[in-house]
């Protein structure tokens, strides 16, 4: 293992990616989506079940990859569910920001504790290849509540 990669190792990262949560696949799953990213081997099925007000119900994940996405993918899960389908797309935005290093003008107030956790992965930054490991489970429940079946992050 390389030495910068091994410094985004932090306890958060490993805890989820040893035993990720909600990994499992839904029965009642109103859309899915494959997310693949090939320069690092990732790959993922993001499950989710949308209610009739756009409310993220449930949401879950298979599939295998590096520690850094099965840790993003898991705490994902967890994050959005209860929330809105927008409100997952303005998390995403400014997550996807944390990671490319870019500034991020502000940051509502009801996000503060998912962005409180989710920092421990915006240490990609420093890594260009391994924002696409932090962000594709991001891309692939995107794609899914949009209604496309697979990304890429190429
Ligand atoms: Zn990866």
């Amino acid at each position: 293992m390389e030495d910068d990669i091994r410094e985004l190792y932090q306890e958060v990262i490993l805890d989820h990616g040893k035993n990720p949560r909600n990994f499992r696949h839904p029965e009642d799953a109103t859309c899915e989506a494959n997310g693949n990213n090939p320069l690092c081997g990732d790959k993922l099925t993001v499950f989710v079940k949308v209610g009739v007000d756009q409310n993220i119900e449930d949401a879950a994940f298979e599939g295998r990859g590096c520690a850094i996405s099965v840790a993003s993918a898991s705490m994902m899960t967890d994050i959005v569910t209860g929330k809105k389908v927008a409100e997952v797309d303005a998390l995403f935005e400014i997550f996807h920001k944390m990671c490319k290093g870019e500034e991020v003008d502000e940051t509502p107030e009801k996000f503060e504790d998912d962005l409180d956790k989710l920092v421990v992965l915006s240490g990609v930054k420093q890594f260009p290849m391994r924002v696409k490991c932090a962000t594709l489970a991001w891309h692939t429940i995107n794609a899914a509540v949009h209604g496309e079946k697979a990304v890429s992050s190429e």
